[in-house]
This record gives C-alpha cells, structure tokens and sequence, in this order.
C-alpha cells in the first residue's frame, strides 16, 4: 500500500481516549482519535471524579478548568424508610502539602470530556467524529484499519498502534479476540437520567431509602440538572418516561412536591461485570471499559480508565521513541491487577447497596485511588538501605513552599509535563551527564538543596519534601511521567541502571 503509518490510532472519543489523545499530543506523536458518534455524548454518567484523577488533570495541565465546573466534598443526605435523615459527604478533609486534593469532586462526564477535548485542541490534536471503526488487520510493524464515516466513505488508516478505548460494548477486543470473562445480571438494573426539578434544593445529593428501593437526586454542578437514580426491581417497569420516573420517584420518596421536569439523556443500568485477561495482542491495546465494566457503585469506572490511558500514554511514547517494545508488557502488569481490585470493590459496594436499600457512597482509602499503585510492578526498584516510607511503585506525593529560581513552586507543578524526573537531595556531579544521556526521554532533574544556584534547583522551605520522601539514606528518586515513583536509590550509577533496565532501548 506504500501508506506512511501514524504512531498510533485511538478508537473512541470517551474519557479514556480523550486522556490518551491528550499524552500523545503533548509529546508530539502523530495519532488520530475517531468516534463513531455524530457529536460528542451528553449524558452526566461518571459524575465523581476521585482524587487521583484529579491529579492526573494536574499533570496534563488542566486541573483549573476541571476544578471549576465540578463540587468537592458534596453533603450527602440520606433519608430512610421512616422520614429519618442521616448526613455524609464527599469531603477527604482538608488538603496537605502531600496531598492537595484529597476529595471526590462531582461534576457531569460531560464536562470532563469538554474539558479534555479542549485541552487536546490546545494542544493542536482534535475528535474526528462520526468515524466508525469497522475492522482491522495487524502485521508484525503496523496496523491497517477500515473506518467508515456518517456519509459511508471508507478509509483504511494505518498506525503503528491501535488502541481501543471504544466501551464495554468495544469492536476492537472483539475482532482481536481478547476474552471478556464476568457475567451480566439482569436482575439488577437502574435508571439514570438527567433531569431538571422543582421542589428540591440543590445544596446536597439527596438519597431515599425504601421497602422497594433507592431514588437519589444528585444535583450536577455548572448545570440546572440533576442525576436521577432509581434501582429496579425485577417485576417492575423500566421505563425511561418521565412519567414512569416521577411515579417511582414518589413512592420512594413519600412526597409529591417533588416535580420532574424535562429528562435529557437517560439509560436503564445493568449489571454487568467483566474483564478481560490480558491488555495487549501484538500491536492492538485496550483501555477503559473496553477491558473491564462494573457497578457504579464507588465511583470507578471513569476514573479507572483515565488512569489506564495515564499508565499507557509514556510507554507508548517511550516505545515509539526507540525502548524496548517490552516495556509495553509492564501496562497490563500494573493495570491489570488495578482492574481486578476495582472490580472485587465495586460489587462489594453493590451487595452492600442491594442490602441498605440504598447507593453505597464511599470515600475512603479505597476508593479515593491515592493508594493505588505498583509496588510489585518489574519497572519498580529499591537499590540500598530503605529508611523511607515510600516504596518503589507507590505514588510520588506533593510537596508544597519549594523555592526556586521562578518562584514558589509545588514538587506537582515541577512534575507537570511528559518528562520524568530525577529529584536528588543534595549536590550531585554526576547528574547533568546522565540527564544529557536519557535526554531522548525527557529526563528532568530537581536538586533540592539549600542555596540556589541553577534553574533545577529547590529549596524546600516548609520542609514538606523531606516529610514525605525523608531522604536521609535515600537520595534518589526517579518519578514516572505518570507521577509513580520507579527508583529509589542511594546511589547515582543505579539511576543509570534503572533506565538501561526499563527502557533497553534500541539505537536512535
Ligand atoms: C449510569 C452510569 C453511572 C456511572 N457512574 C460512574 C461514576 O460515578 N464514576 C465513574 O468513574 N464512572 C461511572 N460510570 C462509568 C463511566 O461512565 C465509564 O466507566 C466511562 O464512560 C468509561 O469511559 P471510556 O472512555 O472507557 O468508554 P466510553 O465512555 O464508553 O467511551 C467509548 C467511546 O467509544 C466510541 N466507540 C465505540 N465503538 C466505536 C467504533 N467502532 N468506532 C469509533 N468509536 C467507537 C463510543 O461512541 C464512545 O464514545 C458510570 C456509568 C454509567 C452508565
């Protein structure tokens, strides 16, 4: 065919897609990233972005705009069969030097998506929409896929990767024969929808326990709306009027001032939990719910495929750059265990929902993912005495009131990009050399000292570094571009081992 290959090809424009779309712009990989529907979806669907994530937009350079269509720390009010209200929230308590968000932030899918794929336009990468992936074929260096568009023309694109972040109803783990082992319960379901509402405030999400099931009204911030909730049960009608919806609605609630108003998108739920078995075959990648689906309950899914497309997003760089193609191995070695975790959690919350009658809300350790992280991943190495809290996979904690050459900085806004980056306490000779020698990787140093003399230099003058990394027998860490820690080292020559080991690059 003589056709030059794009580095890679994404398929689907959900929050998975977008957040891989917006890494490989940021590098400045050529990719395409196609969407089959006509316009971008207007449903609320994921709408509790975790705290990880919200790091993960910190990184990407976004974290503002997310931050101000959404709510942290929502009050919860949850009413039970006998008109008795009980009050939680979404607050993760105040935010510490290490951890600057530590609550889930409510905001609609809709407006993460916006958001994202505002950053991608910013960053010159744009959806094609209305461009449906149809088949593919792969050979040992490329793939060719068949697209069509609304107006029927086909294409064939070929990229060196292809990556399906096309749903749980994905074509791509289909046609490349990926297992998607779980099981669909139809006995669960659940309506969602978006709805405007008179009669009920918006200052909280407001839940109703009763005999035959739960309703919740979850007002969603930077909208006039609300996400309607209501489990179903297996004799009833699941019908998506609204009618249908305010009936339930008052009988789970035992009021009639309540008033539905217009419902825009709607979807009846099911449970549905599957995963697949491995995350690569040859040159084809799945990410999102493409490789696994589960319960809303905890709030995971979104989140779970934002950070699939974060751990995906360097590696693919780096491989395209010249590392070892195996270093691709090490996505499904972190992420897949993750996927497995998330899945035993979220029908955890289910049970636990089908039995109180009501949405199992958490916010706590688990749910939060600020403890995800890959400890036992081949990429994560301890080389000499460990004093230190942290550990090689964990994730690498901010830091705050760091002086440098412009200004005061977070060790976050330091780490801000697709770079990695070698943080050394003290003066070290030798680092300028190895930063010059895995430049082709981005590798960034920041000395934390105590005078400044150069750009990468930092002071750490409220001692929020040292708290969280405590250096004394560990000088040397070396951050992933995805914010976990690879390395953590007494001395510089295992931070040249460490890249020569991960990346066992070809030539350049
Ligand atoms: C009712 C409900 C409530 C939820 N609540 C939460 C929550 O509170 N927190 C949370 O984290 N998650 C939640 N989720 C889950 C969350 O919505 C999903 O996990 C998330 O949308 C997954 O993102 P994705 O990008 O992987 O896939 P999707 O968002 O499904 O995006 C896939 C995209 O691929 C496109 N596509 C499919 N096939 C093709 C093709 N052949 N060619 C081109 N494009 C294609 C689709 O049109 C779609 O736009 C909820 C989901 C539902 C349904």
């Amino acid at each position: 065919m003589g056709q030059k290959a794009i580095d890679v090809l994404i398929i689907g424009a959900g929050p998975t897609g977008l957040t891989l779309a917006c890494e490989l712009a940021r590098s400045g990989l050529s990719f395409r990233i196609i969407e089959k529907s006509a316009a971008s979806q207007a449903g609320s669907r994921g709408k509790g972005i975790q705290p990880r994530s919200l790091e993960v937009f910190d990184n990407l350079g976004m974290i503002d705009t997310v931050l101000s269509h959404g709510q942290m720390g929502m009050p919860i009010c949850s009413v039970d069969a006998a008109g008795k209200e009980a009050w939680s929230g979404l607050e993760g308590g105040e935010p510490r030097p290490d951890i600057p968000y530590p609550s889930t932030l409510v905001i609609p899918q809709w407006r993460i998506e916006e958001a994202l794929r505002n950053h991608l336009l910013s960053h010159g990468g744009e959806v094609e929409f209305g461009v449906e992936l149809v088949s593919f074929d792969q050979s040992l260096d490329s793939v060719d896929t068949e697209v069509v568009t609304g107006d029927g023309e086909s294409e064939t694109i070929r990229s060196r990767w292809l990556v399906g972040c096309d749903g749980g109803h994905s074509i791509v783990r289909k046609h490349a024969g990926f297992e998607f082992l779980g099981e669909t319960i139809d006995d669960i379901r659940m309506i969602v929808a978006d709805v405007r509402a008179e009669g009920v405030e918006r200052s909280c999400w407001r839940m109703w326990r009763h005999e035959e099931g739960f309703a919740a009204l979850c007002p969603l911030p930077s909208t006039d709306q609300f996400q309607y909730q209501a489990s179903i049960v297996p004799s009833q009608d699941g019908e998506l009027s609204i009618d249908n919806m305010q009936a339930i609605l008052e009988t789970r609630t035992r009021r009639t001032d309540i008033r539905l108003k217009d419902v825009g998108w709607r979807s009846l739920w099911r449970a549905n939990v599957r995963m697949v078995d491995r995350y690569r075959s040859g040159r084809v990648l799945l990410a999102g719910d493409a490789a696994h689906i589960h319960s809303p309950a905890g709030g995971q899914g979104m989140n779970t495929g934002i950070q699939d497309a974060h751990n995906l997003g360097w590696k693919l760089v780096s491989v395209i750059r010249g590392a070892s193609i195996l270093l691709l191995n090490t996505y499904e070695e972190e992420r897949l265990p993750v996927a497995a975790g998330v899945l035993s959690l979220s029908n955890d919350l289910l049970r636990q929902a089908i039995k109180d009658r009501g949405i199992a809300v958490k916010r706590d350790e688990r749910t939060n993912q600020l403890s995800v992280g890959y400890r036992g991943s081949s990429l994560s190495r301890e080389e000499g005495a460990q004093r230190a809290l942290l550990r090689a996979g964990d994730r690498a904690p901010d830091a705050s009131g760091l002086r440098t050459t412009s200004g005061e900085r977070r060790l976050f806004e330091l780490l801000r990009g697709e770079h990695f980056t070698l943080l050394c306490f003290g003066v070290h000779q030798e680092i300028d050399e190895l930063v010059l020698k895995h430049n082709w990787l981005r590798l960034r140093a920041v000395n934390v000292v105590a005078e400044l003399a150069m750009p990468e230099d930092v002071v750490d003058t409220a001692g929020s570094l040292h708290a969280a990394y405590a250096p004394d027998a560990t000088p040397f860490y070396v951050i992933r571009p995805d914010g976990y820690i690879g390395l953590i080292a007494d001395r510089i020559s295992a931070v040249d081992t460490w890249f020569e080991a991960a990346f066992q690059s070809k030539s350049r």
